[in-house]
């Protein structure tokens, strides 16, 4: 079930601010708040969608292209293709993830001290 009150919900309807770096029609990237390295953009659909499986289980493949084709503009934007990056996804509780609204982090800028 998909949460219409959570945090990027309301950065998508605008009723709470962000640091834009990349918009279209279907998707929106800004930095995270608290970041984890130099550069950390997080990358989300604009779609009501709870994490990853939800995102590719119900949404045409049209659209699941055109989100990862607008991830890997965002790398480039950012220059991370140059020099390395990470994308991460968490899901759920074993996950942790936190924020019920399907995203992308691209976390780089840095040497990532993360390792899974
Ligand atoms: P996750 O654990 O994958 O759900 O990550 C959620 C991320 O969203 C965390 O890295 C938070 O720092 C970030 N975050 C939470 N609220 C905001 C916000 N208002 N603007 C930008 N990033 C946020």
């Amino acid at each position: 079930m998909y949460d219409k009150n959570n945090i990027f919900a309301k950065i998508l309807r605008s009723e709470v601010s962000c640091k834009k770096v990349y918009e279209d029609e279907i998707s929106l990237f800004f930095y995270d708040v608290n970041p984890i390295a130099k550069i950390h953009v997080l990358g989300i659909p604009k779609k009501e969608c709870a994490d990853f499986s939800d995102f590719v289980a119900n949404t045409n493949s049209e659209f699941i292209t055109n989100f990862f084709n607008n991830v890997n503009y965002v790398i480039r934007l950012l220059r991370v293709d140059k020099t390395g990056y990470k994308i991460i996804s968490n899901s759920g509780v074993d996950g942790g993830q936190e924020v019920p609204h399907f995203h992308i982090h691209i976390i780089g800028g840095e040497k990532i001290d993360l390792k899974i």
